[in-house]
């Protein structure tokens, strides 16, 4: 037991870094090795027309996923990385097509994923979930989306549909799932992370419980998503995945969920609940105080 607290009061220590780090590059673009623009160069999405992705492993150094479809008639974009992004993503945009970019859709309002919507602003409309829009406000964050939307809409451009769906909450209560009916394919925003970040560490959901996040509700959410009819995923953050990799991860969630309720229910006070929960086989290295934070909701 003695073990298990040293490892989970270190990986604390290193979530407290990696978010600090994470503010930090928030602000100003991160030195990367060649190696690693390499990964983050825009790349076709492999049987899908029109569709590209602009890779993102994390939340520090290379932002999350971004999204491409060349419509022919202009060019729709989700999500948008950092504050400092935008010449990046045009650029790497430009090698592809001279088409414009008319549409940006966020999947959720942080940083690392609409970051950089005031930029585009003056080309395109910018649109997300009203409380992604409510999230941005209250948090003093630039871009406020010019569009908002409570449970679902669509855009059009050259007779192409990309839907946006709101299921309900999880990583915060603004996510948003885009949906490109024609290619079979979704964006998840962050209620779908999967693999490493960048830096080699491991990825695990977080729940933004200062943004309406819930772990109570994200499976559910994510049955509605796996709902849509699709076979490719773009994750929030990792590589091009399939439906049933969320199948897996959707259980993983509900097992986490199931497990912390069970110790709620067995009597475990907070303050035990880190030592006696046991969840290595689902390979997320969760902070104790994000346990205590998903124990909290539960117990609440
Ligand atoms: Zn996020």
């Amino acid at each position: 037991m003695k073990t298990k607290i040293a490892i989970m009061l270190q990986m604390a220590f290193v979530f407290s870094l990696a978010s600090m780090v994470a503010i930090n590059f928030a602000q100003e673009r991160p030195a990367l090795t060649p190696e690693q623009l390499d990964r983050l160069t825009i790349r076709p999405v492999s049987g899908k027309e029109g569709l590209y992705l602009l890779p993102g492993f994390d939340g520090a150094l290379s932002g999350g996923n971004v999204a491409v479809l060349v419509t022919g008639d202009g060019v729709i974009i989700v999500d948008n990385k950092f504050s400092y992004s935008y010449g990046d993503i045009t650029r790497q945009i430009g090698t592809v097509t001279t088409e414009p970019i008319r549409y940006v859709l966020n999947t959720h309002h942080h940083f690392d994923h609409a970051g950089s919507n005031a930029d585009f602003m003056p080309v395109a409309q910018v649109i997300g979930h009203e409380n992604a829009r409510i999230n941005i406000v209250r948090n003093g964050q630039t871009g406020a989306q010019n569009v908002t939307f409570a449970s679902r809409t669509s855009v059009f451009l050259n007779g192409v549909e990309v839907q946006a769906h709101h299921f309900g909450r999880g990583h915060t209560n603004g996510d948003s799932v885009m949906y490109f009916p024609e290619l079979q394919t979704v964006h998840t925003g962050d209620l779908f992370i999967w693999g490493n970040r960048l830096d080699g560490t491991t990825l695990a959901p977080f729940i933004d419980y200062a943004n309406g996040g819930s772990a109570a509700e994200w499976t559910a959410t994510l049955d509605g998503l796996l709902s849509l009819d699709f076979d490719t995923v773009i994750p929030g953050h990792g590589p091009i995945l399939s439906k049933a990799d969320i199948r897996i991860f959707r259980d993983k969630f509900d097992h986490l969920v199931s497990r912390i309720n069970m110790l709620i229910e067995a009597g475990v006070d907070r303050d035990d609940v880190v030592t006696e929960l046991d969840i290595g086989d689902l390979n997320w290295p969760l902070a104790p105080d994000r346990i205590q934070a998903i124990y909290d909701e539960l117990s609440g």
